[in-house]
This record gives structure tokens, sequence and C-alpha cells, in this order.
């Protein structure tokens, strides 16, 4: 019998290493699996719960060192089990309109973008709930990346801590909360990351962390139609509807999804849409130059939504290098608008806000390999 030689091991299996104990990702937790995460894994009392979350989510902590009113003790115990999964502010643009656009940077080194907007009476968040995007919306920058993640949980809600954080030291204000709005209009699918879209609405609605109230959160969708349906059932906050188009063959060129469920199909789940006393669905139109922006194109429209409580948006188009769109003159936005408005369908036009610093609709896109220094 000859020894084995090294040859002779098998080379294509390696050996089993021990996977690394996963830490518990605290920050994307419910308040619900927060409180059965302390009580079963740290064997912790349900007062722990309320004391943790608050910190987390009240006052957006970062780390579980600054959470001076848990025990030593406990802070040590949960690093070992937990971590708080950072997302780093690494790039701030203000536009001259008082808009500012925030890049954070995810764990793994990809980027985000949220954009505030203060106005006389709110301070509006848009928010990010995708790396990338795929819906491939051909107008769109951010459809242009394709889709790299879906932001956890703990990412949504920590765009709108940091925000916060922002708002509270840069216009030196006492409220731990300035935010007033928030709308998820930033990059990616809100609808096409469901699980943690509920779970971060959940958080930002809860009275013990943001405590928002359903009226003042837009979730915006390009129109995944059964999506549509479960958010209507699962979530109470309002809803937006990325439209951009009166026919199918319009829509079907720009957005791919309009492919699989045409105008008809989206239009009919608007109806089902279960809304509360005296609100509107907001139809987002992105008023594209010699595309969608005719006479006939308003009227169309108007009929499309003339059963629906709607209110249109009617958004002047952000041109993106490239893509091969133009902006509809103010002119024309304004007959279009007017078109509407006889048919007594509520439209306004959109202010823009941040193109000077590419922060606007459709304008989000930080390429991970570029990371440009300057603004685009
Ligand atoms: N994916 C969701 C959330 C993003 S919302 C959705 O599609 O609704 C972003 C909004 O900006 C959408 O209404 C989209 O139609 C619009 N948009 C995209 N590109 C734009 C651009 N270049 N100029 C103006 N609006 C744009």
């Amino acid at each position: 019998m000859s020894e084995p030689t090294a040859t002779a091991l098998p080379v294509t299996e390696p050996l089993p290493v021990p996977a690394p104990a996963k830490l518990v990702d605290v920050a994307s937790l419910s308040r619900e699996k927060l409180a059965l995460f302390l009580s079963e894994q740290l064997g912790e009392r349900p007062f722990r719960a309320a004391q943790l979350y608050r910190w987390l989510h009240q006052r957006g902590a970062t780390s579980f060192d600054e959470m001076t009113d848990l025990s030593k003790a406990l802070r040590e115990k949960l690093k070992v089990q937990a971590e708080i999964v950072p997302l780093v502010k690494d790039l701030e643009q203000r536009s001259v309109d008082g808009t500012i656009k925030y890049r954070f940077k995810t764990r793994e080194g990809r980027y985000i973008e949220a954009v505030y907007m203060p106005s006389e009476d709110r301070k509006t968040l848009c928010v990010s709930t995708q790396v990338g995007c795929a819906m491939a919306c051909s107008f769109c920058m951010t459809g242009t990346l394709g889709l790299k993640r879906n932001l956890t949980a703990g990412e949504i809600v920590a765009q709108v801590h940091a925000v916060n954080r922002e708002v509270r030291r840069n216009e030196n204000l006492e409220t731990f909360r300035p935010l007033t709005n928030l709308v998820f209009m930033g990059m990616g699918e809100p609808l096409h990351n469901f699980e943690n879209l509920k779970t971060a609405l959940a958080i930002l609605q809860s009275e013990e962390g943001p405590n928002f109230s359903h009226r003042h959160i837009t979730v915006s969708t390009v129109g995944l139609v059964p999506m549509i349906e479960r958010f209507g059932q699962e979530t109470d906050v309002k809803l937006a509807i990325s439209l951009n188009a009166s026919t199918d063959e319009q829509r079907s060129q720009t957005m791919p999804v309009n492919r699989k469920w045409n105008i008809a199909a989206l239009l009919d789940a608007c109806r089902k849409f279960p809304l509360r006393q005296g609100r509107r669905i907001t139809f987002e139109y992105v008023l594209l130059k010699g595309f969608n922006d005719s006479d006939a194109d308003a009227h169309r429209l108007k009929e499309l939504l003339r059963d629906i409580p709607a209110k249109v948006n009617l958004i002047p188009y952000n041109e993106n290098p490239g893509l091969g769109f133009q902006t509809t003159g103010e002119e024309r936005a304004e007959e279009f608008r007017a078109i509407l408005a006889e048919a007594h369908v509520a439209a306004y036009i959109r202010k823009n806000r941040g193109r000077d610093i590419a922060g606007a609709c459709g304008q989000l896109a930080n390429r991970d390999e570029t990371a440009a220094e300057a603004p685009t």
C-alpha cells in the first residue's frame, strides 16, 4: 500500500469552512421582529426592545455605543450578535433652488441617492428603494443602470434618518424629525422591492419611530399591476402611478413594463384600489416633446382618467445626455394642462427641482465604477 499522494486529494471540493456567524441587521427588523430577537436570542425583557427601537428609529443611532441608557453588558451582547449596517453620506450637491442631493455609499461600495426638497410649507425627501432599477424606462437615467440589488428596509429608513440629521444641523432645528413628507420616487421601483418597502413603511410610520403620517407618504410605481393590489391591501400610504403616455403603443415604446401590463390593466387596478376618503391617485406624466405632448394626447389622457379619482402631475422632462428626448416648452405644457383642467381633471405642472445638480426626476444615476466626482 503506497501512501496517498497530494494529487489524490479531491481538489474540486474545498474543505468546509465554518461560516462566520451572521450578525442580525437590527435596523431592518420591524418593531415586532426586534422584540422577538431581543427576547428569544438575547433573553432580554420586552422593554429593552422599545429602548433599542427608539435609539434606532427615533434618534437614528448608527452605533450601539451611543445607546448610553442600555447597559454595557447588553451593548456588548448586541455587538456580538447584531449590527447596524452603515449607509454613509459621501457626497452632497446643493441646487440654487434649495434642493440638496445626497449620495450615500452602501457597505459594499455602491451608491444611492436621496433628494431633499424644502419649500415653505414642507420639507420633503425623495427616497431610493433599489440600487439601480430593472424597469428600463428609456427616458430615465436610473433605468440605464439595470438593477444591482434591493435596498434593505434598514437602508431605506437610514436615508431618512441621515437627512433628518443633516437638516437638523444645517437649519439649526431642535425637532428630532424635521422632514415632513416622504416620496418614494428615487432610484428603483418600490413595488419591485415590496417586502422591504413594507417593513420600511411600518418603521417610518411607527409612533416609537419617526412617526410619519400615512397622509405624508407617497409611493410611486411604474405600474406593477399585481403589486398595486397588494400595496393597497397591506399599506395605507398614497399611491402615484407613472403613466407617461396616452396610448399603449407610446407607453410600450418607452416603458417596457407596459408590454406585460398595459394601460387598461393598469387603470383597472387603479379603479379597484382602496382609496381613503377624499384621496386621489396621482398620475405622473412626463412631457416628452413631440412624443406624448400633443392636444390629442391630452384628450386621450382625460378620457383614460374619466372615472378615476385622479390628480395629474405634469413633469417637464429633465434632459439626460444620450437618451434622446427633449423637454416640452412651457407654453405647450400649459396648453396641455388646460385641456385636462377643462375636463375637470386636476393637473399641475411640477416645478423642476435640482436640475442643475442632476437631482431631478429621472436623473439619479451614480454608476459605481465612475463615482463621478463632479456633477454631470
Ligand atoms: N420607479 C418608480 C419610482 C421612480 S419615480 C416610478 O417609475 O414611478 C420617478 C419619476 O420620474 C417617474 O414618474 C418617472 O416617470 C419620472 N421620470 C423619469 N425620468 C424622468 C426625466 N428624465 N425627467 C422627468 N421625469 C422623469
